[in-house]
Parts: C-alpha cells; sequence; structure tokens
C-alpha cells in the first residue's frame, strides 16, 4: 500500500522520486521500504494525480527511518511490487514498482505476504495444477501432531513429520519408522511441509515431485522432551507408534542426513 512519496529530481522533479510502501501487521500499518523504480511516464503522472485528493496533515505510518522529505497519503491505493527478497529487518530488497491493484482492497495488504515462510521450498517444488497435495500456509497455532505416510514414490519410503512453529519437520524413513527399543533408522531431512499435508492421502501424479501414492500409516500427538538443532527427542503418542524417539543429525555424512532411534526403555 502506499503510504507517501518522496519528491522526486531532475526528470522526476514534477512527480515523484519514490514510493513510501507499508503493510498491515495486525492491523497496525508497518513500514515495509520505498519503491522508486518501474514506473512509465503514463504511471507517474496518473500516480501523481490520485495523490491530490489523498494528501494527509502528518504522517499515516509512523516513525519511518528515510532522509528525505515525505508527503504523506491516506493509504488507500493498493499496489503490485516485484521484488528479489525480505531483508532481516522486513523491507522490501529490490524494489519495483509493476501496478496498481484497484481490485484488492487495503485490508487484504497484510504483513503476512512478504513474512519468510520455511514452505518456500515445498512451494517450489510443486504445480499445484497438477498435484492434489495442499498449498498450505504457514499456521501461528502450536500444537503437536505426528504423522508418517507411506509413500509409494520411485523408491518406496515413509514420511515422518512432526509439527513445529506452524509447519511439519519432515524426514524420509527409506525402511520405516523402528518399533523395538534400540532399532535405528536412517532418516533424510525434506523440506518442511504445510500442517494441512498431516492429512492428506492420495495419488500425485506421474511426472510430478514425489509421484505415487501417499497414504497415512500412523498419526497422533507427541510430546517433546527436546529440540535441537542436532538431536531431537520426542515422545510419541500414535495408533501404531508409542514412546521415546530420538534424532540425531550425523556429524559426517552431511546435514540432511539424521539417525532415528526408538529409545530403550529407561531404568
Ligand atoms: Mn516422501
Amino acid at each position: 500500500m502506499i503510504f507517501g512519496y518522496a519528491r522526486g529530481q531532475g526528470n522526476r522533479k514534477k512527480t515523484f522520486g519514490a514510493l513510501i510502501l507499508g503493510l498491515y501487521d495486525a492491523g497496525v500499518p508497518a513500514f515495509v521500504g520505498k519503491v522508486g523504480t518501474g514506473f512509465s511516464k503514463d504511471a507517474l503522472e496518473l500516480l501523481m494525480q490520485a495523490f491530490r485528493s489523498l494528501q494527509a496533515k502528518e504522517s499515516t505510518l509512523g516513525q519511518v527511518d528515510v532522509s528525505e522529505q515525505i508527503t504523506w497519503l491516506n493509504p488507500i491505493l493498493v499496489c503490485e511490487i516485484v521484488y528479489q527478497s525480505v531483508t532481516k529487518d522486513s523491507k522490501l530488497r529490490m524494489p519495483r514498482f509493476r501496478r496498481l491493484r484497484s481490485d484488492k482492497t487495503p485490508p487484504e495488504c497484510t504483513f503476512d505476504q512478504i513474512r519468510p515462510s520455511s514452505l518456500q521450498e515445498y512451494v517450489s517444488k510443486r504445480d499445484f495444477s497438477l498435484t492434489p497435495e495442499p498449498v498450505g500456509a504457514l499456521k501461528k497455532e502450536e500444537g503437536a501432531t505426528f504423522v508418517v505416510q507411506e509413500h509409494h514414490a520411485r523408491r518406496f519410503h515413509y514420511d515422518f513429520r512432526l509439527e513445529r512453529q506452524g509447519v511439519l519437520k519432515s524426514w524420509a524413513v527409506p525402511k520405516g519408522l523402528p518399533t523395538n527399543p534400540g532399532e535405528k533408522r536412517l532418516a533424510v531431512e525434506v523440506e518442511d511441509h504445510p500442517l494441512e499435508y498431516g492429512k492428506f492421502e492420495g495419488t500425485i501424479p506421474a511426472g510430478q515431485y514425489g509421484a505415487g501414492a501417499v497414504k497415512i500409516w500412523d498419526k497422533g500427538s507427541y510430546e517433546p522432551v527436546f529440540w535441537k538443532d542436532d538431536e531431537i527427542e520426542v515422545v510419541l503418542n500414535g495408533e501404531v507408534l508409542s514412546g521415546r524417539y530420538i534424532l540425531v543429525r550425523f556429524k559426517r555424512a552431511g546435514q540432511k542426513q539424521w539417525l532415528l532411534i526408538k529409545a530403550k526403555a529407561r531404568g
């Protein structure tokens, strides 16, 4: 959304140099950067005309850290911006103006759309017009469910998924989950999956990523005992699996390989 503009220089003297952009974060507008490129001559003039009736007396975006003098606007205009990435302090990197979006309303401009998502890899690997898998989204609720899915892919394996911070942390376990105390299995870390995936059963069509049938083998809840970068301990309460399980990241075999161990009873 456009909250204001900074004065232009040179051939942009009569229009503007950059737009001040913001998004609603839990209802409060937050500054997400400024955009100074991507405008056609027509767009510059059209926007300038629209700005005339929108001028505000004071900042509509709170305190904003920019050196230029800003003309504040009532935030009504929604625009589409393309950008390379989002910085750690939640600003758009290399933003470029694309167009005004009269089909979108200001309340739709929420911070969520730029919040970095750990589901980016999941989404980028799949064509959701072809696969029945859920698109999903990062969720805020923090539950503690787990699921094990049989995956009849080119190489049959099981997928072990633990809900954590709004996504399903996932491992492919070629030989299935160990059920006897002391048993160990290789588990290969794969991309985070959306929570909706925990309910997914179906067939991923040929030619798509992970093509083959997916079936739920076990599901339930778990209690985390501890969760560290390279070691995780949980207690599973499933229909098939129960008890203490430990995941330990291999130090030598590369970052993605873990050992999944069914813990021995204490005592
Ligand atoms: Mn799989």
